[in-house]
C-alpha cells in the first residue's frame, strides 16, 4: 500500500491480516473516530509495543451521537489521519469502513444492560450515547477479532463500559487503558479541541487547573467544598459546566463523602458550542 491507502472493506483487511498473522500471532485494535492527535498516537504506540499487527479504525460512528449538529460538525480528516500513522507506523493496517458494512446484516449484537452505568454522567446528558459505543465496538470486534484492544483513560467512563461489555458477553479481547495525553498547559488532547479558537483553548485550562486543584486539596476539604469552590471558577469562566462528578474509578458509585476510598473526578464543559470532558485520579 502507498502512503495514503487504506482499506475500505472488511474482507480485503482481513486477508491483510492474515497474512501478517502467518508470521505473528497477536493483533492489537486502536478504534478511532479520526481527526487524530497525540493521544491516538499514544494508544497506537502502545499497541505497537504489544504487538506485530497494528489495526486502526477511523470510523465516525453515527449511532453513538445524540445531538446531530454534533455528528454533522465532528473534524473529519482522513488524509492526514493516514499519513499521520503510515509515517509512524509504516506496517499499521487502517480501516476507514462505510457505515453499511459496520452495521451489516451479519453481525447480530445482543444489547447490554449496562447495569446503571450509563445513567450518569455522559449517559445523563447523552441519552442512547453508550449503547451506540458498545454496539460499534461490539462489531468491530467481531470483524477484526483482535487479541488486545487500547482505550484512553481520557473517555473514562467509556473505559469502564467497554471493560463491563468485555466481561458479560464473554468477549476475548484484552482491553487495555492508556493514559490520558494533555497539552503543554494541561489541555486534555481531543479531536474536539480542532473547533477551538486560542482564546477558547486558553479558557478551557480551567478544567484542567480545577481537577489538579482538587487532586491538591483532596485530604483537606469535604467534596462539597471542593465542588461548590469549582462550581463558582466556572461560573467566573466562559464555560458551563454540564457535570461535576465525583467517583469510585472500580464501579463508578457517585461519591458524596470521602472516607478514604479511591476518587475520580468527571468534568463536562462547554467552550462555546464544543462539548468537552475530562477526569483526573484524586486518590
Ligand atoms: P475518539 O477518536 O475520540 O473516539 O478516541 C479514540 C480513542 O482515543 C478512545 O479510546 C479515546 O479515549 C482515546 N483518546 C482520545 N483522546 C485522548 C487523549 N487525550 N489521551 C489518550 N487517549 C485519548
Amino acid at each position: 500500500m502507498d502512503q495514503l491507502s487504506y482499506y475500505t472493506s472488511f474482507k480485503s483487511l482481513k486477508d491483510a491480516i492474515q497474512s501478517q498473522r502467518n508470521a505473528v500471532e497477536r493483533v492489537g485494535f486502536v478504534p478511532t473516530m479520526g481527526a487524530l492527535h497525540q493521544g491516538h498516537i499514544s494508544l497506537m504506540e502502545e499497541a505497537h509495543k504489544d504487538h506485530a499487527i497494528l489495526v486502526v479504525s477511523i470510523f465516525v460512528n453515527p449511532t453513538q451521537f445524540n445531538n446531530p449538529i454534533d455528528l454533522e460538525k465532528y473534524p473529519r480528516t482522513l488524509d492526514e489521519d493516514v499519513l499521520l500513522i503510515k509515517n509512524r507506523f509504516p506496517n499499521a493496517l487502517i480501516i476507514s469502513p462505510d457505515f453499511e458494512e459496520v452495521y451489516g446484516e451479519d453481525i447480530h449484537f445482543p444489547g447490554i444492560d449496562l447495569n446503571g452505568l450509563d445513567q450518569i454522567m455522559e449517559g445523563e446528558f447523552r441519552p442512547g450515547h453508550f449503547q451506540g459505543v458498545c454496539h460499534v465496538v461490539y462489531n468491530l470486534f467481531q470483524l477484526i477479532q483482535p487479541d488486545a484492544a487500547y482505550f484512553g483513560e481520557k473517555d473514562f467512563q467509556q473505559v469502564a463500559i467497554i471493560k463491563y461489555m468485555v466481561e458479560q458477553l464473554h468477549l476475548p479481547v484484552h482491553v487495555k487503558v492508556c493514559p490520558t495525553k494533555r497539552n503543554e498547559q494541561g489541555l486534555a488532547l481531543s479531536s474536539r479541541n480542532l473547533r477551538l479558537s486560542d482564546q477558547q483553548k486558553e479558557d478551557a485550562l480551567v478544567i484542567y487547573r480545577s481537577l489538579h486543584w482538587m487532586q491538591s486539596e483532596i485530604h483537606h476539604l469535604s467534596i462539597q467544598a471542593l465542588k461548590e469552590k469549582v462550581v463558582q471558577d466556572f461560573a467566573s469562566s466562559s464555560l458551563t459546566l454540564e457535570y461535576l462528578v465525583f467517583v469510585d474509578p472500580h464501579n463508578l458509585a457517585v461519591i458524596e463523602t470521602y472516607s478514604g476510598q479511591s476518587v475520580t473526578c468527571c468534568i463536562a464543559a462547554y467552550c462555546g458550542e464544543v462539548r468537552l470532558i475530562d477526569n483526573l485520579s484524586l486518590c
